[in-house]
């Protein structure tokens, strides 16, 4: 942990107020429709204080706490590649002329954000589009743009929803990197307050002008001992040892099938993932043809068309694409970039209107592969 300060959550427009000086267009949790998501937060007051949610598969209920808190609420069906990584964004317009047509191109500005409240899972997945679109040779311009300009604070978990499984994925309650500001929420009725850890020198910039106090011993020890509460909450949801080869070797299990069955292949899982990044280039013209338009728009491995070739598509059955959605998340992406692609959030399985869980998949897979014997002579780890 860098310096450690505390800050009421009366003082908490001043972080607000100070992003906004400095020219950042602040997004952060606020409630829109029932679900807790992250949209633009220019006063504290949109905060929701008195909300937090439970989330179960298929399902997301909000209820009121007596006990204020900012972050109450775990991550929603909006995740921060909504705003990296836009969908619908405009590449190249085309505009008839007299004599012919013009292009131009259509790319804006990439905005300076503040993102506010960024859980580590989420800290994880931002690191992990950044493999993919700041730091591969293939660069996406628009998206280095914005990352290069981003403010981070992130939130560390005092608590999980029942669908979070980041400690099998490794990427923690705790935000140990990746921010400007690091907040952890010091629960209390009568005087609410966050730990602040700067993450940067932007962040102490920001920091000297909001009002903190130094951080006493108490509230260290308050912090470790949430972040293990919320760690032990978790425990045992997922068993990622081993995990890739079993599946590679498991691929015409008959629970993928038997999951395909109940898979509606809506794509919300791939829409609501942090780090699903997959786009189609789609063109689109006015009724007159005078104006043609080409956007960058999110695709989905779940529709037919995604791997659509000459001669038709790779993935033709719903199986076939819910097992690649799975093994892209937890074993082939770790071939591709050396780590997985899931960061245990659990927006797909609170977001899946058939409530399908990929941690209960890839448990009953694991499982019944334990069961009949399969392969584990050759040495896999078969536990929970
Ligand atoms: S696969 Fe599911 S749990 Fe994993 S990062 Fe994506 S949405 Fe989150
Ligand atoms: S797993 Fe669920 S969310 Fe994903 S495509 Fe199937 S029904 Fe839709």
């Amino acid at each position: 942990m860098g310096a450690t300060h505390t800050i009421r959550i009366t003082e908490f427009q001043q972080v607000i107020n100070g992003l906004r000086r400095r020219g950042y267009r602040c997004i952060g949790p606020v409630l829109r429709q029932g679900v807790v998501v992250y949209d633009d937060l220019s006063r504290g007051e949109l905060l929701p204080l008195t909300v937090a949610d439970r989330q179960s598969p298929g399902c997301y209920r909000l209820e009121n706490v007596s006990v204020p808190a900012v972050f109450g609420a775990h991550p929603g069906y909006v995740s921060w590649k909504t705003f990296l990584l836009p969908n619908d964004v405009p590449i190249v317009d085309a505009v008839r002329t007299s004599d012919g047509f013009a292009i131009r191109s259509a790319v804006v500005p990439p905005e300076k954000y503040a993102f506010i409240g960024v859980r580590p899972c989420d800290l994880h997945a931002i690191d992990t589009l950044d493999q993919v679109f700041a730091k591969s040779p293939g660069s996406v311009i628009d998206y280095t743009g914005r990352r290069k300009k981003l403010f981070v604070v992130a939130v560390n978990c005092t608590s999980s929803a029942d669908t979070c499984f980041c400690d099998a994925m490794g990427t923690d309650p705790e935000a140990l990197s990746g921010y400007d500001l690091c907040l952890t929420e010091l629960p209390d009725r009568s005087d609410p307050r966050f730990l602040a850890t700067i993450g940067s020198a932007a962040g102490k910039n920001l920091l000297e002008e909001v009002k903190t106090e130094s951080a006493t011993l108490p509230d260290l020890q308050k912090v470790r001992g949430l972040l293990s509460d919320t760690e032990r909450t978790m425990a045992g949801k997922l068993n990622f040892a081993d995990l890739k080869a079993l599946l590679y070797e498991l691929l015409d299990h008959s629970h993928w099938a038997d999951t395909a069955s109940r898979c509606l292949a809506c794509g919300n899982c791939t829409m609501v993932c942090p780090t699903c990044f997959c786009t189609t280039v789609a063109d689109t013209t006015d009724l007159e043809g005078r104006q043609a338009k080409r956007q960058r728009r999110w695709d989905s491995c779940f529709n037919l068309s995604f791997t659509y070739l000459h001669g038709g598509c790779v993935r033709p059955s719903i199986t076939a694409r819910y097992r690649h959605f799975v093994l892209h998340k937890v074993a082939t992406w770790i071939d591709q970039f050396g780590r997985p692609g899931c960061v245990g959030c659990g927006r797909c399985i609170t977001w899946c209107p058939a409530g399908i869980d990929i941690t209960a998949v890839v448990g009953t897979i694991r499982r019944t592969a334990e069961l009949t014997g399969v392969k584990k002579e050759q040495g896999y780890v078969f536990g929970i």
